[in-house]
């Protein structure tokens, strides 16, 4: 399992680095998110030992479950909150995670402000998440609603922004959706992209991204529901 961990790792890291060269990128402007949703600690150590340290979970009960250990023994790991956030769970989820990724409307973005101030830390990363798709189960902005949403988290609420993030439907040509995210960054003035997973980060390498989040070419088909 370590061997294979650590070979997937290099492996994906091999690719990102090709498509940065290929599309003009600037070496290592992709970040590998590593998303280890529904593995246990002991299958995330292998990731770890193999030197990675920025990773993805996407619901906050699990996350606690199993990072506040291995954060004592990793405390340089940069952890990311990639699935929805209730605002009953906000506190917690600050304390915990570095980068929240899912941040999708107003009552959340005060509930953040809010319980920063109080932590008295200083602000850390927000990613929009957009449904650029408009799929009705999907989280996540409708594209019409960015904009507006954009200004009043950065102008009204003063939060740290780092740009959007996006989940394309599975059915449709990811590249389309990537490049609307994008576009809508640009015009925001946002540089954070986080788009691609396991099936198609390459292209959204090739499209800008500045994170892809990648599991199951990590570590091996989920058998547990995410
Ligand atoms: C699970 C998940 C991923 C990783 O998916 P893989 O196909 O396993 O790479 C990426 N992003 C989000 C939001 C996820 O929930």
């Amino acid at each position: 399992m370590v061997q294979t961990v650590a070979q997937n790792l290099e492996a994906i890291q091999g690719s990102i680095a090709a498509v940065e060269k290929n599309a003009g990128r600037k070496a290592g402007s992709t970040r590998l998110v590593t998303v280890s949703k529904t593995f246990p600690a002991s299958v995330i150590e292998a990731a770890l030992q193999a030197g990675e340290r920025c990773f993805g979970e996407n619901r906050v009960q699990e996350a606690f479950d199993k990072w506040p250990a291995l954060k004592q023994d990793w405390p340089d790991v940069e952890l990311h909150l990639i699935g929805p956030l209730q605002t009953n769970k906000i506190k917690r989820a600050i304390e915990l995670f570095d980068v929240i990724q899912t941040l999708d409307r107003e009552k959340l973005a005060k509930g953040v402000a809010r319980h920063w101030e109080d932590l008295g830390r200083p602000p850390r990363k927000l990613f929009i998440q957009v449904n650029t798709g408009e799929e009705p189960q999907k989280a996540g902005l409708l594209p019409l609603e960015v904009d507006d949403f954009v200004s009043f988290c950065r102008d009204e609420l003063q939060l740290p922004l780092a740009g959007l993030m996006a989940i394309p439907p599975v059915e449709e040509e990811p590249a389309l959706h990537f490049v609307l995210l994008r576009d809508m960054a640009k015009r925001n003035g946002l540089e954070g992209l986080s788009m691609g997973m396991s099936a198609d980060f390459e292209t959204a390498v090739l499209f800008g991204a500045t994170h892809v989040r990648v599991g199951s070419a990590i570590f091996g088909a989920r058998t547990k529901p995410a």
